[in-house]
């Protein structure tokens, strides 16, 4: 594959920034590296704080409109790069195609959706007052981003917090830098400078911004530990934090459905991208008098899932990103044999990919709700199967996570999937579809994966101050 962007630059008050200090991303399916990538220093990341800062008061006071219409011009730009952007997200992803398609389709959604949307004002009369309640941008915020889906992720944050009149600075993930600073390069001379900056740093430099204390608020996405740190650092500033972390999304299967065409979704929805996806189905928990034939169609379904070099056509899934995951991956399904559980394994992987982070995908079971596999979020092509009677009993295994961030019910009779989604913990549930967020929907994660919201139409309060105006109503006299 052939990439006409072979070089990488921060963004800081609108001019590319050579590198003093650079690291290269590793190709996932290779492990070869890739181009050179400017790590920022601290004084790159003042500069872009500082830029920030002075731009603000401006951009601020344009109005929605005008900040639209730049908005749209840079869509236009994304969209005409959609096919390099796709090329780039699968050498730094190492996902298929047909994956980095759907990614780089959703960047577009997102676009769409955030140009209908404007902050709603309230007014309320009352007998002496009116309140008027309006959301001012809360200044310069910090994007953090994850690996796993780099390019959606990014402009997730980017686009409400450009459009509510913040200045934001992108730090990708050091794993996956190349698309993300290519977008925010992209835009360079769309917006004034010091609107919209893009770092690339080393591991010295998300803490650093969640110090900083010029930055107003952290957006951030990432996995619970990294949330956890962050919420604490942010507090000697009181900074504005937007927490979506990891999860263990459970699958609950009804006795009624059709199984083959179900054990297929849930398939897809457990490996998609591998399985490294915020939101992949994680445990899979199938009512105890369907359980052997939809495991046995699930493993069917699990062999026309073909991990492959991106460029392969009949390829479905790529390697783990990399290669701390791929540890993690592989030390979880060493726990599984170690303890004797059922492994019921996916296509094999083809010799001519060893060198590259591949795991086989692999169905677990029936193991027992304390092991490993079930309590831990995998992040990799590796997901539980267990069996269920009584619908209490399965709300309280399924509810006994320290994170809530989605789940899926599946049955014919939406009704009683329905009751079972309203009593799970956790911030979405589909019901009869594979779990996919979209920038309609108000996204949230409960208990640890995640504190505050982003998307949907109140989306855009995660970055904005409320600010209440009480005005005396005149009774005719002069005050
Ligand atoms: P991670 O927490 O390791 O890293 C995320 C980002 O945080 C990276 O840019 C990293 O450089 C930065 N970072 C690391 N330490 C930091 C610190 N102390 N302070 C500030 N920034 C720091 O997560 P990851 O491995 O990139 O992503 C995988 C995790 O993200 C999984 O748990 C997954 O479930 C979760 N995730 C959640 C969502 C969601 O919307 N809820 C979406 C995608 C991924």
């Amino acid at each position: 594959m052939k990439i006409s962007w072979t070089s990488f630059h921060n963004v800081i008050n609108g001019a590319i920034r050579g590198p003093e200090q650079i690291a290269y991303g590793l190709n996932p399916v290779t492990s070869e590296k890739l181009w050179p990538v400017p790590i920022a220093s601290s004084k790159d990341l003042d500069r872009a704080v500082a830029a920030a800062k002075e731009a603000f008061p401006a951009w601020a006071n344009t109005s929605l409109e005008e900040r639209k219409d730049m908005i749209m011009t840079y869509e236009a730009r994304v969209r005409a790069a959609q096919g390099e952007l796709m090329d780039l997200l699968t050498l730094e992803g190492g996902k298929p195609r047909s994956v980095a398609a759907f990614e780089v389709d959703f960047v577009l959604r997102w676009f769409k959706y955030h140009l209908t949307l404007a902050l709603d004002e309230e007014k309320v009369e009352l007998q002496d007052r009116t309140l008027e309640t309006r959301y001012t941008p809360l200044g310069v915020v910090a994007a953090i981003c994850p690996w796993n889906f780099p390019l959606v992720l990014t402009i997730g944050k980017v686009l409400p917090a450009l459009l509510t009149g913040c200045c934001v600075i992108v730090k990708p993930s050091p794993f996956t830098p190349y698309t993300t600073l290519k977008i925010v390069e992209m835009a360079l001379d769309i917006f004034p400078p010091g609107v919209f900056q893009g770092l690339n740093g080393d591991d010295s430099l998300g803490p650093a911004m969640v110090t900083h204390p010029d930055i107003a608020k952290i957006s951030f996405t990432g996995s619970v530990p990294t949330g956890m740190k962050i919420m604490e650092q942010s507090g000697s500033t009181l900074k504005r934090i937007t927490l979506e972390l990891g999860g263990n999304d459970a699958a609950i299967i009804l006795p009624d459905v059709d199984i083959s065409k179900v054990a297929k979704q849930i398939v897809s929805s457990a490996l998609l991208n591998a399985g490294q996806m915020c939101v992949a189905t994680k445990r899979v928990y199938i009512h105890t008098s369907i359980y052997e034939r939809f495991v046995a169609a699930a493993v069917d379904a699990m062999q026309e899932v073909v991990a492959g070099h991106p460029d392969s056509r009949e390829a479905t899934i790529g390697p783990i990103q990399n290669k701390p995951q791929y540890d993690r991956v592989i030390a979880l399904l060493e726990d599984c044999k170690t303890h004797g559980y059922t492994l019921r394994a996916g296509k094999q992987i083809a010799e001519n990919l060893e060198g590259g982070l591949f795991v086989q995908p692999t169905l677990v079971d029936n193991p027992p709700d304390s092991s490993r596999v079930v309590v831990e979020e995998a992040f990799g092509p590796i997901f539980p199967t267990l069996k269920w009677t009584d619908t209490e009993e399965l709300l309280a295994r399924v509810n006994a996570t320290e994170t809530g961030l989605g789940a899926s019910v599946w049955s014919c009779n939406v009704e009683s999937a329905s009751a079972i989604a309203r009593r799970l913990e956790v911030g979405s549930v589909w019901i009869n579809m594979i779990e996919t967020p979209i920038p309609d929907a108000y996204f949230s994660g409960h208990k640890r994966s995640g504190i505050g919201g982003e998307w949907g139409r109140h989306g855009w309060r995660a970055y904005c101050n409320a600010q209440v105006i009480h005005t005396m109503k005149s009774k005719g006299s002069r005050l």
